[in-house]
């Protein structure tokens, strides 16, 4: 029941219990009213019957008094009282309709017969005393008739007085019970009404109100200070509290549920916080490796409890190697096939369940984790792979990490291709395309180098194949390029780590050997030269005939500086010519009579 029907209902009775209460308290005052009355009428009976009597008695006195001495004031008294006896007649007709029960009239009346009967008695008296005759007065006033006339009026009159006594002492005992009865209905509606009160004080204020506040106010508390692990007990009652117990526990419900998106967009923030910080060093990123590493280091920041690798296309898109795993992902191949990645073949992320609902990638063991392959693309091509792995504590995947996995595996694509394409600028800038070796301005910018360390030392090859125009007549151009690069494999696989390979021009080669002296290089150019003539090339079956090539040495310090090194290395391959071909020559010699200082196969 609600608390407002409680108190209206309470005050309703309330009022009604002071209603009867105040009825039966004017009842009872009614009653007391009446109790008075029954006095105030019962003296005055008892006046007027003591007044009957005492009249007769000084009206009986006043004729003796006459009879006896015959004075003319006794006769008047006697006249005046019994001028006083009619008006008490009168007085007590009026009061015989009014107030007198019929027995009591019987009694009054007989008493007035007798009144009435001594009254002759004494007027008879009072004439024959005044016709003079005094003897018969005197013995009408003391006479048996006069005593025994006297003698009857007190019997009817004791009656009266009983009888009205009797009267009296019933009306008051009725009025007194009445009176009682009210004052005690009156006193118990008042009690009713006070216990009424104190219970609608206790149960309703205290039980229903004050307690259940005081609990919803320490959860008002706890709920302002963010505390949503209070317990907010669902108050089946359908009143005003239970109202605000279900208000509260709607807010708390909404509260929780605004936190929830709060971390969530807190948590959605953080993801994509670190997804640009990822971007934004994809984009810094010099080469694979670093880029491999940006991805090992973010990968599990947004996909936290997702193991996994990263695998970036090798071989001209025949196959994947491994550049770099995460969170310690289970067992997988350093390289695969393209083809055996079903998100590859698909162009889409692929998830592989091992749970037979889907066909699983053949690159992934048979005891793995469910996984999930992103291809790597860009404009069009396949350039990697993310491989993520589920962790047990983790799902793989929900919508919106779809969406970032997507995100970052655009990016990553894209810095991959941005990379590729870079080192493919680059390539072409520096590289001579058919050999692969650096070009003349490599050769050129490694020689300004050099010569702002005047001191350090440096030997230069300049390396001819001899008669190369013959490979183009007689075998054709591509043959011609096939010895080029051949001659261009044997110099880069001779000189190794020591030195640089440039491609100087036409079938023209170039090599800078840093910290060799002449000599040193002229050793390492005999091998060379040794090397290239006593290998066979054959192109498309055809055995080409031998390569031999001459060369010209030079050094730096000691034969002269750094920006003649190669002026130098040129003028001894031109000697070495003119002396024959396939043979080395130092420029330090040059000039010498008798030593030309080369040397000839
Ligand atoms: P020598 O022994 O005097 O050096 O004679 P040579 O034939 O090697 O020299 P020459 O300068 O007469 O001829 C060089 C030829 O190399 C001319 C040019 O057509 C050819 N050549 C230059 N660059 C290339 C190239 O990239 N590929 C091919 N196939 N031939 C080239
Ligand atoms: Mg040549
Ligand atoms: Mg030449």
């Amino acid at each position: 029941m609600r608390i407002s029907t409680i108190t209206n209902l309470a005050y309703g009775i309330t009022l009604l219990l002071t209603g009867i209460s105040g009825t039966s308290f004017i009842l009872a005052a009614d009653a007391a009213k009446q109790e008075r009355a029954a006095v105030e009428q019962h003296r005055l009976l008892d006046d007027l019957i003591e007044q009957l009597q005492i009249g007769a008695e000084m009206r009986t006195d006043e004729a003796r008094l006459y009879v006896m001495r015959g004075a003319a004031r006794h006769l008047a008294a006697f006249r005046s009282e019994e001028r006083v006896e009619h008006s008490r007649e009168q007085a007590f007709r009026t009061l015989r309709t009014k107030m007198l029960t019929p027995k009591e009239a019987a009694a009054l009346d007989e008493a007035e017969a007798h009144l009435d009967a001594l009254d002759r008695i004494e007027l008879a008296a009072v004439a024959a005393m005044e016709r003079g005759d005094q003897a018969a007065a005197q013995q009408a006033m003391f006479g048996p008739e006069h005593e025994s006339a006297q003698a009857a009026i007190l019997g009817p009159v004791d009656r009266f007085a009983d009888l009205v006594a009797e009267r009296s002492d019933a009306v008051l005992n009725d009025a007194q019970r009445r009176a009682d009865w009210l004052a005690g209905i009156a006193h118990t509606m008042l009690a009713l009404t006070a216990l009424l009160f104190l219970a609608v004080l206790y149960f309703v204020l205290r039980r229903r109100v004050a307690l259940p506040l005081i609990r919803m106010t320490g959860i008002v508390n706890r709920l302002a200070r963010q505390d949503y692990d209070v317990d907010v007990p669902l108050d089946a009652r359908r009143d005003e509290i239970g109202d605000m117990t279900q208000a509260i526990h709607i807010f708390r419900s909404n509260s929780i549920e605004r936190d929830r998106l709060d971390q969530e967009r807190a948590a959605d923030q953080r993801v994509k916080d670190r997804i640009l910080q990822m971007m934004h060093r994809l984009q810094a990123c010099a080469n694979q490796d670093e880029l491999a590493e940006v991805v090992t280091c973010f990968a599990p920041q947004i996909f936290p409890g997702m193991a996994g690798h990263l695998y970036v296309v090798a071989d001209h898109g025949a196959s994947l190697t491994l550049a770099g795993s995460w969170l310690e992902p289970g067992p997988a191949p350093l390289s695969f096939p393209v083809g055996a990645c079903w998100g590859l073949r698909r162009g889409r992320p692929h998830v592989s369940n091992r749970d037979e609902t889907d066909i699983a990638c053949p690159h992934i063991s048979d005891d793995a984790a469910p996984s999930l392959c992103a291809p790597l693309t860009a404009q069009g091509d396949t350039i990697g792979l993310l491989h993520f792995e589920e962790k047990p504590d983790a799902a793989l995947f929900g919508e919106a990490s779809r969406l970032y996995l997507e995100m970052i595996a655009e990016n990553i694509g894209l810095a991959l291709a941005n990379l590729r394409l870079r080192d493919r600028l680059t390539s072409l800038a520096v590289r001579d395309p058919l050999t692969g070796l650096l070009n003349r301005r490599c050769l050129d910018e490694a020689l300004n180098r050099h010569a702002r360390e005047p001191a350090t030392r440096l030997a230069c090859l300049m390396i001819d194949i001899d008669h190369f125009k013959r490979f183009n007549d007689e075998y054709g151009h591509d043959a011609g390029d096939a010895v080029m690069i051949h001659v261009a494999r044997s110099i880069v696989e001779e000189i190794g780590e020591s030195g640089s390979v440039y491609r100087f021009g036409g079938e023209e080669f170039t090599v800078l050997l840093p910290g060799e002296s002449e000599m040193a290089a002229f050793e390492r150019a005999e091998q060379l030269r040794e090397r290239i003539g006593t290998a066979s090339l054959a192109h498309r079956g055809e055995i080409l005939g031998s390569i031999s090539v001459s060369i010209g040495v030079a050094d730096a310090p000691d034969h002269g500086p750094v920006t003649s090194l190669l002026p130098r290395a040129d003028a001894a391959l031109i000697d070495g010519k003119r002396k024959g071909r396939d043979r080395t020559v130092r420029a330090s010699m040059l000039g010498v009579p008798g030593q030309d200082g080369s040397a000839a196969a």
